[in-house]
């Protein structure tokens, strides 16, 4: 095809935009490809991998609805044997076409089916016997927020969508109006910003789902500057439904000392922190509830899976997280008060095990940690 290139990602072949791989910002015309996304597309085969086993025989496909030119489709279909059909969709045809001959290239073109259709009416129609799919992926441009009913109405009891968001600065805090109304809760932009982000998209997604009879439980996530990703198994479950505020709190900050804290409730007046006497910044309502499930986790990190270094840094890291405080610490801003070198995120981390403290890396930010104890304890064991 005219403009575009063949090149290999994981085990897969892929014809892509010849722009797509000298241009800095890969552009959108004749179609998006992007290369820096390996990392996301990665993770996203050893999450397939790990749960494809879970779908019956007959259940097994999966549908993309973002598929540009079909790089997270075609990885599936190659790498993730399991499934039994792949199913790709976009509103560029430019991009189907390129989709279809990496198919061909690969042999896969009975597992592969591409459509050029609006997103909502590709995944309500359905695999090719009109029934939902196993697994949903939404990766668009920007926010998912308008397409959630459809991935939720699309996707079987007890399967798994991936969600992707990449308005990072609306969820970070530039435009807190437009994260209210997209994502129903207020962002924090501080140090642990896009935990914050991730927990506001989870909550969107669960309240949406609570809606439609659904409950949703968060088996993995993870952020770049560019994006954030959630990973979740979709049940149909009223009680589970009913009981979606169980899972959904605040955090509160301080900007003035750095304390932090999270509560079940919107808490009543003016917030003042318990360390310093400033008056406290809120972030949501937000996802409160664990964003890994520990025994998934550990199936994207088998021998067999494939994980490459950076992937297995991020998956050994979510493993191991502390589940239940929703916000973290860098490594940089304890050092910072201090006045002091920063030291290693593993070092802090058993220094703060020794205080008798709960502490844990985060998959969210390498050069963080989290821990049950207070800024002010954190300084003073740190000291
Ligand atoms: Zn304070």
């Amino acid at each position: 095809m005219e403009g575009f290139v063949e090149t290999v990602e994981g085990r897969t072949k892929l014809l892509v935009p010849s722009l797509s791989l000298t241009e800095r910002v890969p552009p959108k015309v004749p179609a998006f490809f992007n290369p820096a996304a390996k990392l996301n597309r990665d993770l996203s085969v050893l999450a397939y991998r790990a749960f494809a086993p879970r779908l019956e025989k007959g259940e097994k496909a999966l549908a993309d609805g973002f598929t540009g030119i079909g790089a997270r489709a075609l990885r599936a279909a190659v790498e993730v044997p399991e499934l039994e059909k792949v199913y790709g969709n976009d509103v560029n045809p430019t991009a189907i076409a390129a989709a279809r001959e990496s198919a061909r290239i690969n042999g896969i073109g009975d597992k592969c089916v591409f459509s050029v259709n609006e997103v909502c009416k590709f995944l309500l129609a359905g695999d090719e016997r009109g029934e939902r799919f196993g697994i949903v992926d939404l990766d668009p441009f920007g926010t998912p927020a308008m397409h959630i009913d459809c991935v939720l109405r699309s996707v079987l009891d007890d399967g798994l969508i991936s969600i992707t968001a990449t308005d990072t600065a609306v969820l970070h805090g530039v435009y807190p109006e437009v994260c209210r109304r997209r994502y129903y809760g207020l962002p924090l932009n501080n140090s642990y910003g896009n935990e914050v982000a991730v927990r506001l998209l989870t909550s969107m997604i669960a309240l949406t789902a609570s809606r439609l009879e659904l409950a949703i439980k968060p088996v993995f996530c993870h952020a770049v500057s560019t994006y954030l990703r959630v990973y979740a198994v979709v049940q149909v479950s009223s009680g589970g439904a009913n009981s979606v505020y169980d899972s959904i709190g605040y955090v509160m900050h301080c900007f003035n000392c750095g304390h932090r804290v999270s509560a079940a409730e919107y808490p009543a007046g003016e917030i003042k922190c318990g360390l310093c006497g400033h008056r406290m910044r809120v972030g949501g309502q937000l996802w409160t509830g664990p964003l890994h499930d520990p025994g998934f986790v550990k199936e994207m990190l088998k021998e067999d899976a494939g994980a490459d270094a950076r992937c297995r840094k991020i998956l050994e890291s979510a493993a191991g997280e502390i589940a239940d405080i929703p916000y973290y610490f860098k490594g940089d801003e304890i050092s910072s008060r201090l006045k002091t070198n920063p030291r290693s995120i593993d070092k802090i981390v058993d220094r703060m095990r020794e205080a008798g403290y709960r502490a844990s890396r985060t998959a969210l930010n390498p050069g963080a940690f989290k821990t049950d104890a207070t800024i002010e304890k954190i300084l003073a064991v740190l000291t």
